[in-house]
């Protein structure tokens, strides 16, 4: 009997080193676009178990915030918030006031309510809104026409066919929560990437990640590789979803001021310490241009900026200087 114990004592002694700590690494396809997640963990069962953990929260988001699904929590405002005052969730009433904020801290450049017109162009089949339609649809396009109210947590639109989607967003958070789930899960090596929204927790065991930058013009090559640890990068390009007619290229970043795409860069990443915050400042910063995105950059003390400009110059913020 003894004996027997001792043996069973020591098979459980032995299991932690049987089952052997490893890196695990899953890819999917949810919210329009490629969830990647890497983690190393001492036990592979419980690393798998987080990685679903992190993939179920991107579908519960998707489900809820999707301005495609018919009945997902932001197409019920879309349909609804003209008539009246719509009762939300605090989580999307939580996204509705950062969207408020980007909107504020970058004049107006940062807008959700872009879908106004945005949600008249498809980008896989090439359909647009004519012109005409552009300026009949561009006075709803400003964020000041969502009233939101924080004692009652209920939005409501002020002009009739408002329409709004959280897609410079919505990754980020989605990702932010994600490494949340992980950090619950005493996970100290991570990385979480949502198209170009990423967001690391520590470092490669030893060394740092590496995250790369697409060249907007070349497919398959980096315009740059950066090392890093402990933050969160996301880059908007203007090559991700677009299509060309008659030598113009129309991609899914809008200016709030003309209705049409943003022209002035090519690809803007943003660096810091939280994914909402470098997804909504990565689209804002495409939207401002070189000039004024780069100087709003280097007001703020948290974030860094890698600015692709319409000539393919690569242009770094002030906290970055050593790195070109
Ligand atoms: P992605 O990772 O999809 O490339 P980005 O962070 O580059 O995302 O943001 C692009 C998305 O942001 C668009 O697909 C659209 O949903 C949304 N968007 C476009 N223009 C604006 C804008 N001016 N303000 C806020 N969101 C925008
Ligand atoms: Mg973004």
């Amino acid at each position: 009997m003894v004996r027997i114990v001792t043996g069973l004592l020591l098979l459980w002694w032995l299991l932690p080193a049987i089952s052997q700590a490893e890196w695990l690494s899953e890819q999917a396809d949810i919210m329009g676009t490629r969830i990647s997640i890497e983690l190393w963990h001492e036990d592979p069962t419980l690393g798998e178990l987080a990685i679903a953990d992190v993939l179920d929260e991107f579908k519960r988001l998707d489900e809820k915030l999707s301005p495609y699904k018919s009945d997902s929590e932001l197409t019920l405002v879309n349909r609804m918030a003209a008539e009246s005052a719509i009762d939300i969730s605090s989580e999307l009433f939580h996204l509705l006031q950062e969207s408020h904020h980007y909107a504020e801290l970058t004049g107006g450049a940062f807008d959700i309510t872009f879908a106004s017109i945005g949600h008249q162009y498809d980008y896989r089949t090439g359909e647009k809104p004519d012109q005409q339609r552009t300026r009949q649809t561009l006075p709803l396009v400003d964020y000041r026409h969502i009233e939101l109210d924080p004692k009652r947590n209920t939005v409501r639109f002020l002009r009739k066919g408002v329409k709004i989607d959280l897609g410079g967003i919505a990754k980020g958070y989605a990702v932010d929560r994600g490494i949340a789930l992980l950090r619950e899960r005493a996970i100290e090596h991570a990385l979480i990437s949502a198209g170009g929204d990423s967001r690391l927790i520590g470092d490669h065991r030893g060394r740092p990640w590496h995250i790369g930058i697409q060249a907007p013009r070349k497919k398959q090559a980096m315009a740059a590789v950066l090392p890093l640890s402990n933050s969160a990068v996301s880059t908007s390009g203007d090559y991700e979803r677009f299509f060309e007619t008659d030598g113009v290229r129309y991609h899914h970043i809008l200016s709030p001021k003309t209705g049409h795409s943003a022209k002035d860069v090519q690809s803007v990443t943003i660096l810091g310490a939280n994914a909402l915050r470098t997804d909504a400042l990565s689209t804002s910063i495409f939207v401002l241009g070189a000039e004024a995105g780069m100087a709003l950059i280097n007001r703020l003390d948290d974030v860094e900026a890698i600015i692709i400009d319409q000539h393919g110059e690569l242009l770094t913020s002030s906290g970055l200087d050593n790195l070109d």
